[in-house]
């Protein structure tokens, strides 16, 4: 799964020589490794795990596709209110919808927590529909799925069926396992330290 090319650190021990003739090799394995990748296709990607990052990562990938003049949308489930990057990306090329009250332990109102996801998603497939649409975000449709607020199967048929020149990008915790199996590109995000489990508060450019 993870035999990809690494090229391989400068090592201090190696004379000048040595590390050009080691740097040549690496070079060929690189160059053989990219060109055997022949496959160009829209991606299914997944962004899981409980540490932090997973939605910054996927604005990342969004404003260089924006930069590339790509037209794109973002649907954040649950959470209310759209992410201060919203703002800054703003443009003609880029439809943000919200389809959430907040996080369900304030909301405490299930049936409406599943309208809005359920509105959410049918939004999500006007743009899997829209051939001009080429990045759909689906902000923490992972824990919409993990806890059953949309139909797992539906989801899961949209995506195997979406145009094969279309982006999606999956995240929040707790991706089923039927995701991460049909997703091209999965990351975990791997909680090591994070400042809130040591009593620091959220801040500004950081968390929101
Ligand atoms: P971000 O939006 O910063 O990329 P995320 O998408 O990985 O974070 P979510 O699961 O969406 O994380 O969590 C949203 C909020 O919870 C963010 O404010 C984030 O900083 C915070 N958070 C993320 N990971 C942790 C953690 N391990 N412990 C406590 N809070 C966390
Ligand atoms: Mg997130």
């Amino acid at each position: 799964m993870n035999d990809h090319p690494q090229p391989s650190s400068p090592s201090p021990a190696r004379t000048d020589a040595e590390h050009r003739e080691h740097m040549q090799t690496v070079q060929a394995q690189v160059r053989a490794a990219v060109q055997s990748a022949k496959d160009k296709r829209g991606l299914v990607m997944v962004h899981t795990g409980n540490g932090k990052g997973k939605t910054t990562a996927a604005f990342g990938m969004l404003a260089r596709m924006l930069a590339h003049k790509r037209k794109c949308a973002v649907i954040q489930f649950i959470k209310s209110g759209k992410d201060a990057v919203a703002r800054l990306l703003e443009s003609p090329n880029l439809h943000w919808h919200h389809a959430g009250g907040g996080f369900t332990w304030d909301t405490q109102n299930r049936d409406s927590d599943i309208a809005l996801c359920r509105e959410g998603w049918r939004l999500a497939l006007s743009y899997f529909a829209d051939p001009e649409i080429s990045f759909i975000h689906l902000d923490e449709l992972n824990v919409v799925l993990d806890i059953g607020y949309l139909p797992k199967d539906e989801v899961l048929a949209a995506l195997r069926a979406k145009r094969p020149d279309l982006h999606v990008v999956c995240t929040g915790r707790n991706a089923p396992p039927e995701l991460i199996e049909l997703a091209d590109l999965v990351t975990e995000m791997r909680e090591i330290k994070h400042p809130f489990n040591a009593g620091i508060q959220a801040q500004q450019g950081i968390e929101f």
